[in-house]
């Protein structure tokens, strides 16, 4: 059975979260740290936080997001307000790219709150697109002392090129919630276009199987941290995709850990492939219901 995760905003949940039965954290954001500040925190007060975090899962994974800002998620003083498209312009990797010393302090604090506590720490960088911001981001987190370090699939080009970034990085994680809203051309947050928002939809599943098969030619985990992971029988067909782990609000993992049980490995790949072999959302669902 795939390991079942917690989507954390602040380490104040985390001890519900072991107790609705998170196996560890598969997405910790980072942004709350951040939002109610003119400037960004002192490595001091972030390291704060993250010991907090990390103490409340001895012996598990832990995976941290470093920032994400930009988009959905503005900060005045690392984002650009003049952004036509601020979902195309200056967000997550590409804005701590440009403000060095931001992404510096929090891989620092994250190293020292590592060193202190026992959790497994794993660090992920956003919106990832190439081969040379994965690189970035592994030799300045490896610099900085952090042992795992990974990225997240939410720009379909990095799905495309997973099996070349996942030589590189230790593990992917698919933020869903993106990956839909950029291969759908579809602003997450605009009800007028909900209706291709779903990550149901076989071009979010292609590019999903896209990056699980990366990650088993090379060997190395790949996750879904994107609200995809929630839906119980959505998560049977990722994990029928190949996904190896799934991270969720913990108020959804009862339910699909209840669902995994239902089936087998064998079950979930069958199901898998009569979603992927439909040609909308509707027809995914409709076919992935009829093969469970
Ligand atoms: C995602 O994009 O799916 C994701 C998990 O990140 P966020 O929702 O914070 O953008
Ligand atoms: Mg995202």
């Amino acid at each position: 059975l795939v390991p079942l995760l917690a989507n954390l905003g602040d380490p104040d949940g985390a001890a519900e979260a072991v107790e609705l039965g998170a196996e560890g954290v598969g997405l910790f954001r980072t942004e709350f740290l951040f939002l109610s500040n003119d400037e960004a925190p002192s490595v001091e007060s972030q390291k704060k936080s993250y010991v907090d975090l990390l103490a409340a899962f001895p012996g598990k994974k832990v995976v941290v997001r470093v920032l994400d800002a930009g988009a959905d998620k503005p900060l005045p003083f690392l984002t650009d307000e003049g952004e036509e498209n601020p979902a195309l312009g200056r967000r997550g990797i590409r804005a701590l790219s440009f403000h060095e010393d931001i992404l510096r302090d929090q891989l620092t604090a994250l190293a020292q709150a590592d060193a202190e506590t026992d959790a497994d720490l794993w660090v992920m960088a956003p919106m990832i697109a190439t081969i040379d911001e994965t690189e970035y981001f592994m030799n300045l987190a490896t610099e900085l002392g952090l042992k795992t370090t990974g990225v997240m699939v939410e720009v379909p080009s990095a799905a495309l090129l997973a099996d070349q970034i996942l030589k590189v990085a230790d593990f992917a994680s698919i933020g869903t919630n993106d990956l839909v809203q950029y291969t759908m051309a579809a602003d997450r947050l605009l009800g007028s276009v909900a209706h291709l928002q779903s990550p149901w939809h076989p071009a979010a599943l292609r590019l999903i199987k896209a990056v699980a098969d990366g990650g088993q030619v090379n060997d190395k985990p790949v996750g879904v941290c994107g609200e995809a992971a929630a839906d119980p029988l959505l998560a049977v067909v990722l994990v029928g995709l190949g996904v190896t782990t799934l991270s969720m609000s913990p108020s959804a993992l009862a339910d699909v850990r209840a669902e995994l049980l239902k089936h087998t490995l064998q079950d979930a790949q069958r199901i898998a492939q009569a979603a992927l072999d439909t040609g909308n959302a509707d027809g995914a669902k409709s076919a992935a219901r009829a093969a469970a």
